[in-house]
């Protein structure tokens, strides 16, 4: 089967090294399987949208050189599909309201208590909630290896429409994946523990999966999420190439001898050079602090 890949970036900053990795290690993959790419645009939650930020992810991806085969994908754009899922998993009796406030789940830690069930219903919208039963999610990573998640423990029943109608990031990512032109996703570790939910959803809704390939997450050297200095300033549109060339070094390339002078030949080259087989196998990477 043909590969096709996708960088999702939510538009809620600029393009940072973090997420640059996610997106030079997924056009990185595809390329090198003769697979095309994506962009998609998760764009389904206003509240946390950035405005210009999609502009800006877009604008930066194409000063990195990197190319989508097709024009970005918007999530406010699929609502209606979102909305049809919910019904057919309401209609099956999979999901349940909610109306549990911040105040009940805080007392009743992160995991949401099946019993939460209102005696009478108030007088607001109710959250939409998947029902996760006893299930048991395993797959296989490429980098990070088997994976074994069960449910119950680790997401409880998770939250699929929020009281204010945003639909989750976990339902809109899961169908997106099975859209027509994915079969791979290669993304941050940080969504690792997402994964399963996603798996889940789709069984329910009987959608195929993807492969998948969890990229480390990017520390500093004392393994800790990176700080405003080190990574997770944005990427310089006007001179990306500082940036491209430690995110490449990162993902295993070799530079020594590769032309750097201008994003396109620098991509050919860590194309030519790219040994999937040499991704780091890590949940996380430490970057080095920049030199002073
Ligand atoms: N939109 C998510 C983010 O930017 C990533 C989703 C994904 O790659 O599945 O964190």
């Amino acid at each position: 089967m043909a590969y096709h890949g996708r960088f999702a970036p939510s538009p809620t900053g600029d393009l940072h090294l973090g997420s640059l990795l996610a997106a030079l290690g997924s056009w990185l993959c595809a390329r090198k399987a003769g697979g095309t790419w994506q962009v998609r645009i998760e764009n389904m939650d206003p509240p946390r949208e950035v405005p210009g930020s999609a502009a800006s992810i877009l604008r930066t991806l194409r000063a990195c050189s990197l190319e989508p085969d097709a024009p970005p994908l918007y999530q406010s754009t699929r609502a209606g599909v979102y909305a049809d899922a919910i019904a057919s998993l309401r209609a099956d009796n999979l999901v349940y309201p909610c109306w549990c406030t911040r105040s009940d789940l805080a007392t009743h830690g992160s995991l949401h208590p099946a019993t939460c069930i209102a005696a009478a219903e108030p007088a607001r919208e109710p959250s939409w909630r998947v029902r996760v039963g006893d299930t048991v999610i395993e797959f296989v990573d490429t980098l990070q290896g088997p994976q074994r998640w069960p449910l119950a423990a680790t997401a409880g029943d998770f939250v699929l429409e929020r009281a204010d109608g945003v639909f989750a990031y976990q339902l809109a990512c899961a169908i997106d994946d099975a859209a027509p032109g994915i079969t791979d996703v290669v993304r941050g570790a940080d969504l690792l523990e997402s994964t399963p939910r996603q798996v889940f959803l789709r069984r329910l809704l009987g959608l195929p999966d993807p492969a998948y390939l969890h990229l480390p997450v990017l520390v500093d050297v004392h393994g800790d999420k990176l700080s405003k200095s080190i990574g997770s300033a944005a990427v310089d549109p006007a001179d990306p190439l500082p940036a491209m060339k430690t995110v490449l070094g990162l993902l295993g390339i070799p530079l020594d001898g590769l032309r750097v002078d201008t994003p396109r030949a620098l991509l050919a080259g860590a194309l030519a050079a790219f040994d999937p087989a040499r991704l780091p196998r890590t949940a996380t990477l430490a970057i080095p602090p920049p030199a002073t």
